[in-house]
């Protein structure tokens, strides 16, 4: 990934060690550091070749630069000098390769959808693809014209799923004081945190997640409105309703303007991140090395993070943008568990580890209370009906692999009916790193269904509890099962190559892809 520092990286044992998906980090000679990568983005230095000129490369143009020294990638449309940055890349020269003098977008979403990558290598901006007419000039047309609430497929024809959900269109109608915007999804059992609305000066944003796919209205609207609006989602017909508040009294011709995107069903994973500035509203420490920290979205947002979905934080590193993934938990494990209600929450928590030699987390600690911090959409693979029946659920966390689990146990606690046992296995190196110890045993407590072990890989003499690493005999003492066909189902997360582990030890012991989630980027 771009934005990892290097020198013998990853180190023996470091959680690094194994990237998302396994793949694995190569390490990068001394001096090819992102640090050094920024500098030399900041040097001056003509990294393309080109003088400083944006070109329009044709297929037949890219195809030519396909060799180490004189290799150009495209990526969503626009060509990149990559040669400059070969020895900078933390999955090495071969993997950047792959994409040689070709399109590499596939590739690129694959391992770095959330890696900012225009930031990294917008000093390696060769230009954009000349690209081949697709609409008629009818349809470029229509397509630049003042939406009256009729919807012009045209910019979107291509984006068409073949196979999946069907189409969704929208509409608007107003009154005196109002204007509704309606989004047909078409798909029954649509829920309040598979829409994001987001109000910005005087565009309305609006992305409706429907099964893999996103649906976006981007509108910049023909008049003003308040900054306050609300959603309401009519789950069993599949229809969203944004509804704004007129600034003045005035009847509205039309909706307003197309924005990049408007009216496009594209399936989620080709679908950029988009960010919103959120407010730092407090910090405490949990542990020696752990905060919560809290941030208020703008009040001119409407998004709610699933169950189980991890967002990216984004902020400015020496003037490079870097970007992690963290998952957002609830503020506490002993409040009530509220399902994503309307008005959205305004908040959200994290708990985030520290490394003080880290990239971005010693960045984030040094934000005071009020300064901002970007918070992108959600993503993540969780489906919480996977909880739906389950009796006996499992949950293996290694240390800020928790954070997954806050939620998925608190759904479960609160809305799996069936749910007899809830069992967490926590691997820490010691009894300091525990994060809400005593919160979980306070849980534990309070409520009988629920119940938690610690196993500590470095533990101090006074320890008398488990200790190790994730193993067999640790898992298949742990895994059992309150009546013998009960339904099950494990999570599982930590530093990759734990999860790896637990994984393949949860094969061995007989457990089915569909009774394992695996946590991962
Ligand atoms: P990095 O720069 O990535 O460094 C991390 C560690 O690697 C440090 O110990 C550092 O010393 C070591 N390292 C870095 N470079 C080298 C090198 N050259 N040689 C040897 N060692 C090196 N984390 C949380 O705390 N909370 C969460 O809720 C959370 N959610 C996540 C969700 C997902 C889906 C994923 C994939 C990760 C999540 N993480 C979470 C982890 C988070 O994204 C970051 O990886 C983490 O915060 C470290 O970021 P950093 O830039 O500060 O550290
Ligand atoms: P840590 O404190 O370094 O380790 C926690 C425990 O896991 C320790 O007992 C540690 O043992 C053990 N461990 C480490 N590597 C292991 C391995 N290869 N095999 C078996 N056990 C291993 O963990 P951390 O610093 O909090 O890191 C948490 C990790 O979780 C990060 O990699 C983060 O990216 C990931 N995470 C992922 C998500 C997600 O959704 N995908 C969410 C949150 C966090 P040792 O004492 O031997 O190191």
């Amino acid at each position: 990934m771009l934005n990892v520092p290097s020198q013998a990286f990853p180190a023996p044992g470091s959680q690094q060690r194994v990237a998302s998906q396994g793949r694995s980090k190569v390490p990068l000679k001394q001096g090819r550091s992102l640090m050094d990568w920024i500098r030399l983005t900041k040097s001056g230095k003509d990294l393309t070749g080109l003088k400083g000129a944006i070109i329009e490369v044709t297929e037949e143009e890219l195809k030519k630069h396909n060799k180490k020294d004189d290799c150009w990638i495209c990526i969503r449309g626009l060509v990149y000098n990559v040669s400059p940055y070969m020895e900078y890349h933390p999955g090495g020269e071969d993997e950047l390769m792959r994409a040689a003098g070709a399109d590499g977008t596939d590739l690129f979403n694959e391992v770095h959808r959330w890696v900012n990558y225009e930031s990294m290598l917008k000093e390696c901006l060769v230009g954009r693809m000349a690209v081949k007419p697709t609409v008629s000039k009818a349809d470029c047309h229509e397509g630049k014209r003042v939406l009256n609430g009729m919807l012009p497929k045209s910019q979107v024809k291509d984006a068409l799923p073949r196979e999946g959900p069907s189409f969704p269109s929208y509409d608007w109608f107003q009154t005196e004081s109002s204007v509704t915007v309606v989004i047909y999804t078409k798909q029954k059992n649509i829920c309040s945190d598979s829409v994001i609305v987001d109000l910005q000066d005087d565009s309305l944003r609006a992305e409706a997640v429907i099964k893999d796919h996103c649906y976006l209205v981007h509108i910049r609207l023909s008049h003003e409105v308040q900054g306050k609006f609300s959603v309401q989602v009519i789950e069993n017909v599949g229809k969203i309703e944004i509804v704004l508040q007129k600034r003045e009294n005035v009847s509205w011709k039309c909706l307003g303007l197309p924005l990049e995107k408007h009216d496009s069903f594209i399936p989620k994973k080709d679908a950029g991140l988009y960010y919103r500035k959120c407010q730092l509203i407090s910090k405490e420490d949990v542990t020696h090395d752990t905060r919560r920290f809290c941030v208020m979205l703008p009040p001119s947002t409407h998004l709610q993070v699933p169950v189980g979905q991890h967002v990216y934080l984004k902020l400015s590193v020496t003037g490079a943008e870097i970007v992690k993934p963290y998952t957002p938990v609830s503020d506490s494990l002993l409040s009530d568990f509220k399902e994503p209600v309307l008005p959205p929450n305004k908040y959200i928590y994290f708990l985030i580890k520290i490394y003080p030699d880290g990239l971005f987390t010693p960045e984030l600690d040094r934000l005071q209370i009020g300064d901002f911090v970007s918070v992108s959409n959600p993503e993540g693979n969780f489906k919480v009906s996977k909880l739906q029946e389950v009796e006996d659920l499992f949950l293996l966390a290694a240390g800020t692999g928790f954070t997954p689990m806050v939620n998925v146990l608190k759904y479960a606690l609160t809305y799996t009916s069936s749910l007899r046992k809830v069992k967490l296995m926590f691997f820490n190196k010691t009894e300091d790193d525990i994060i809400w110890r005593s919160q979980l045993e306070k849980l534990a407590l309070k409520d009988k269904r629920f119940d938690v072990e610690f196993v500590l890989s470095a533990p101090s003499s006074e320890w008398n509890g488990k200790q190790g690493h994730v193993s067999r005999p640790l898992l298949s003492a742990f895994l059992q099962r309150s009546l013998e066909n009960s339904r099950v189902f494990v999570c599982i997360c930590g530093p990759p190559p734990f999860t790896d582990e637990g994984i393949r030890l949860l094969h061995d012991l007989s457990f089915s892809d569909d009774e394992i989630h695996g946590f991962t980027a």
